[in-house]
């Protein structure tokens, strides 16, 4: 509910203007229900149009990428790349090829971006980029291709110090390889444009496992805060199989947890007997192969059709790690009526507003994808750091940081909860905590 009058007014041009829009609308309505008490209390935010300012992305890039498939047949993607806020650092945000990718995809997830780099403590403004291309069933070469498009377009528009692309759904190490390839060609430049970069050219170790991982440090860490728990002992549910399930499973697993799914847009697979991770990295990293072959090769393991199926699994804690909207009202009923009282989110907005709902209603410790999830920009953040000082650091150091940037993203968030009014609320604490800094920054910076 909105009562706020700024808020409303600033909502009802977010619908006027970007009505057919509905995942970027969904993420500005999510922030705007806990903002209240903020704008309440900052009168100098609406002095300044924060907000208005705030829902309109700095500028929104969009344009045609041309390749060559295998059979010599030109093929037409659409590219974008949405440069969303710059108040406390350059645009930073990763680039997802998929073919759901819309305007409104990449807008939601650039204004999450926002949040999210705010939270991480690191100077990194939010932006996002994209394509509907889909990956699947491509050959190297032609996903090579298409990449060298795509950047040949992309880098008038980015550079070290403006705007900070990497990876996200489908775009991992080889996709960033072929696309720093061309950067570095056509402008001569080795920089730290991308990050999420191999290790022999400029990447950070802990980079590949940071999402994963630093979601498991979050919710260990909100667990040990909010209720003197732990991962020891409790079942798991994870969904998507990609490299955010797939760290998540593994740090999860090394902190005591037993993992009991993983799932790909086809179905999921269940193993009472706890997730065999290295024959999911097989299937997964070595052969880009489906997560039913895992029921094919682990006795004991059953695969189901229908990814959504996975909330049916019985967990205490459940984390989803797919996509956005992957799990609604009905299916966080399920996983409450089951005995899980802990949902955070690895993917982007996973969780539907009436999940979302649902979660609150029953006392489940939630923690918003824009918190839980942050690990892995934060690491990005530390990439740029480790190029800008030509150095790099050790696995450990850099995942002691890790670690620590997520612990400190539960403490912000309790903290402006407490501030605010809305005690031990991790969603509404992340939205505010994250939105201050940016807003505070905006004032300070003048109408711009
Ligand atoms: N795509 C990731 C995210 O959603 C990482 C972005 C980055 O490293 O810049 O935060």
């Amino acid at each position: 509910m909105l009562n706020n009058e700024y808020l409303k007014r600033v909502y009802a041009q977010v619908e006027q203007r970007d009505g057919d829009q509905p995942e970027f609308k969904q993420a500005v309505r999510e922030v705007f229900e806990t903002l209240e008490p903020v704008i309440e209390m900052h009168p100098e935010y609406e002095a300044n149009g924060i907000l208005e300012r705030f829902v309109e992305p700095e500028r929104v890039v969009k344009f045609r990428v041309p390749w060559v498939d295998d059979s010599g047949k030109v093929q037409v993607n659409r590219g974008y790349r949405i440069q969303f806020n710059s108040a406390i650092g350059p645009y930073k945000g990763g680039l997802r090829f998929h073919p759901t990718v819309t305007e409104s995809v990449i807008k939601f997830l650039g204004f999450e971006q926002i949040l999210k780099n705010s939270l991480t403590t690191l100077p990194m403004g939010g932006g996002k980029g994209g394509s509907d291309f889909d990956p699947k069933g491509k050959s190297d070469a032609e996903v090579m291709r298409f990449c060298q498009s795509f950047m040949t377009e992309l880098q008038r528009h980015i550079g070290q110090f403006t705007d900070v692309p990497a990876g996200d759904i489908n775009v991992g190490g080889r996709e960033i390889g072929y696309l720093f390839g061309q950067y570095k060609r056509i402008r001569d430049e080795y920089s730290g444009v991308l990050t999420g970069k191999g290790l022999e050219f400029g990447g950070s170790l802990a980079r590949t496992e940071a999402t994963g991982y630093g979601l498991c440090y979050y919710t260990q860490e909100a667990l040990r805060v909010l209720r003197n728990d732990s991962f020891e002992g409790k079942t798991v549910v994870i969904s998507g199989s990609g490299n955010v399930a797939i760290f998540a499973t593994e740090k999860a697993q090394e902190l005591g947890a037993k993992v009991v799914t993983a799932s790909d847009s086809n179905g999921y697979v269940y193993d009472p007997e706890g997730i065999k991770l290295d024959i999911v990295k097989d299937i997964k990293l070595g052969h880009r192969g489906r997560i039913k072959e895992y029921a094919d090769r682990v006795p004991g393991a059953e695969y189901h059709e229908g990814c959504a199926g996975v909330w049916s699994v019985p967990c205490d804690i459940a984390l989803p790690c797919a996509t956005q909207n992957e799990l609604d009202g009905e299916a966080a009923k399920t996983l409450v009526a089951n005995g899980c009282t802990v949902v955070c989110e690895g993917a982007n907005m996973p969780s539907t507003p009436e999940a979302i709902e649902t979660y609150q209603a029953n006392g489940v410790l939630y923690g918003p994808a824009k918190a839980a999830n942050a690990g892995g920009v934060a690491v990005s953040g530390l990439e740029m750091s480790q190029n800008s000082y030509r150095l790099a650091w050790t696995f450990e150091e850099t995942d002691a940081k890790l670690k620590s940037i997520m612990e400190t993203i539960v403490a912000d968030s309790l903290a402006a909860a407490k501030e605010y009014g809305v005690d031990g609320d991790l969603m509404a604490g992340a939205n505010i905590a994250g939105f201050t800094k940016v807003a505070n920054a905006m004032v300070a910076q003048g109408v711009c």
